[in-house]
């Protein structure tokens, strides 16, 4: 490889801890990736992204989930030009909101209204504050271990956090009916809400699916106390449903939240709800700069349509099951111990006996090397882009990487 572009990444890293603290913030933060992996990227195409130093990968983590139709695609992109010429962000919103409302709540079952926003923090925020609104109640039930975005209330970090933040937060365990079920005992008479991951995706631990039992239960018990029970559809939403994640457990929310894949790739968040919380959303008041922004919304509109009319889903399921069955086979051949999970489309990869994640940092590691963008811990996504040829691809290099891993 060129020296003079391998300096591109380290030059751009060197110039950030300067004027960046600590170089760069939150989990893209390279440094808390396995050494190798780059910090900057120049461009992305389809289900490949290029890092500052020119080198190409197919991607397995699609910008973190927002790209779901392939990087650039070709419908969502004309979509945002043609608003982008008569305006993006004015004084108030365009056309495009009643559209994409209208659009939401057509294909979103329990959704009768849908408000937007910019990132997912934003919509499980007003997922709270709106059933706290609308309940007059403080408690919210969280799963331990669950990610729902990163401000006070529910940010991993302690850092700059007081107690007060987290004052009216619940922990209850998912999938665990009797510890769910205790937590609603303890909110007894001040229970806003029941919050609740679209399935168990925590950093580093297997996936799970929500279990029917539990979804139920939940739907019960929020009923009961007149709560609201929210779905934190952010990482999964559209991915395996378009009606929302607990569609495939026949479980409706009152509230859920959205963001990454809805416009792929533009910046958009969007809370939906049903009629026994518009009158609570109608009296918080929310709002951002660009909040009412019309390109990402003309994209949101893009992709909804696109992802129902070219079957995008059940593509990224096949896809994601051949991915898998391939890493499953090659593990077996150089005797690596992998536990895969996680819907197809949005996999975990964990290895055995790897506590300090030594074995599955050396996999991506030696994966990127050849050419595939993979993580040791997080969530990974599919997207509709990945076709039978990159995935073949993909599992070409990983095989060579699993060979590595156990010569190591
Ligand atoms: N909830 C979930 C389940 C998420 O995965 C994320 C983002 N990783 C968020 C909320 C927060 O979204 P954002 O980073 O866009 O604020």
């Amino acid at each position: 490889m060129n020296q003079q572009v391998i300096d591109l990444d380290r030059t751009l890293r060197a110039r950030a801890t300067r004027v960046i603290p600590g170089g760069m913030w939150g989990h893209q933060n390279a440094p808390r990736l396995p050494e190798g992996y780059p910090q900057y990227f120049s461009r992305a195409e389809g289900c490949r992204t290029w890092d500052a130093n020119g080198r190409e990968y197919i991607d397995f983590i699609c910008g973190w989930g927002p790209m779901i139709l392939g990087y650039n695609d070709a419908d969502v992109e004309a979509a945002a030009a043609d608003q982008r010429k008569r305006g993006d962000a004015m004084n108030g919103p365009s056309e495009r909101l009643v559209e994409l409302a209208e659009l939401v709540v057509e294909t979103v079952p329990h959704a009768d209204w849908a408000m937007f926003s910019k990132n997912g923090t934003d919509a499980t925020t007003a997922c709270i504050t709106i059933a706290r609104s609308g309940t007059g109640r403080r408690k919210v039930l969280v799963a331990r271990g669950a990610y729902h975005g990163a401000i006070p209330w529910c940010t991993p970090s302690v850092a700059g956090v007081t107690e007060e933040d987290r004052a009216h937060l619940i922990h209850y365990d998912y999938n665990d009916l009797a510890s769910l079920e205790t937590a609603v005992e303890q909110a007894k008479g001040d229970l806003a809400a029941i919050l609740v991951s679209a399935f168990k995706h925590d950093l580093g631990k297997e996936h799970v699916l929500p279990n029917s039992a539990f979804a139920r239960r939940a739907r019960e018990l929020a009923d009961e106390a007149d709560a609201a029970l929210i779905v934190d559809d952010v990482r999964a939403g559209f991915r395996l449903d378009l009606g929302g994640s607990w569609e495939l457990v026949g479980v409706r929310p009152d509230l859920a939240a959205w963001s990454k894949a809805i416009a792929n790739g533009h910046a958009l968040a969007a809370v939906t709800g049903n009629n026994r919380f518009r009158e609570g959303a109608t009296r918080i008041f929310t709002t951002g700069s660009f909040w009412t922004s019309s390109v990402s919304m003309a994209a949101a509109i893009a992709t909804i349509r696109k992802l129902r009319d070219t079957g995008a889903i059940a593509h990224m399921k096949a896809m994601g099951q051949r991915f898998r069955d391939g890493l499953e086979a090659q593990a077996k051949r150089h005797g690596l111990a992998i536990r895969q999970s996680g819907p197809v489309q949005m996999p975990v990869v964990l290895f055995d006996d790897d506590a300090d994640r030594r074995i599955g940092n050396a996999f991506c590691q030696e994966a990127l090397a050849r050419g595939v963008y993979l993580h040791p811990a997080h969530t990974m996504f599919l997207s509709a882009a990945h076709q039978q040829a990159d995935i073949d691809t993909a599992l070409a290099a990983t095989d060579e990487a699993m060979a590595a891993v156990a010569r190591r």
